[in-house]
């Protein structure tokens, strides 16, 4: 069912504290937390608890839970004290999407180069 925990997801496992994550805020729908990989100073991956493979579904099922997303996006910037930021939203494994359940990174802290590799 859309939305449902999945067993073999990483970002559900961390929704449920089964695996540890630096979370920098949590609110009834979504979590973010701190890429364990940073590509820039501030590096924030901002995912819905519900389980969506990519943002394109999210937005597609549950438009509401999408901007939810967007708007703790702009919350994470804003307690970064990011003055620019990027949001990325890879969709699909030839983008460089790895995780697949939607997430939207949230970068900062460096000059951000366009267009991105
Ligand atoms: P994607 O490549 O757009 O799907 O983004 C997935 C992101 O998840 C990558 O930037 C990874 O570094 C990050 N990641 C993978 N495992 C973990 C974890 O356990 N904690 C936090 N971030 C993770």
């Amino acid at each position: 069912m859309a939305g449902e925990p999945q067993a073999d997801c990483l970002f559900c496992k961390i929704v449920a504290g089964e695996v540890p994550a630096t979370v920098v805020r949590e609110t009834e729908t979504t979590v973010a937390f701190r890429d364990i990989n940073p590509q820039a100073p501030t590096h924030v991956l901002v995912i819905p608890k519900a389980h969506y493979p990519d943002a394109a579904t999210l937005a597609a099922e549950a438009p509401q839970l999408a901007a939810d997303v967007l708007k703790e996006a702009g919350e994470v910037a804003a307690g970064e004290k990011a003055e620019a930021y990027r949001l990325v939203f890879n969709t699909g494994s030839a983008a460089g999407q790895t995780v697949f359940h939607a997430h939207a990174h949230v970068l900062a802290g460096r000059g951000l180069q366009w267009p991105p590799g």
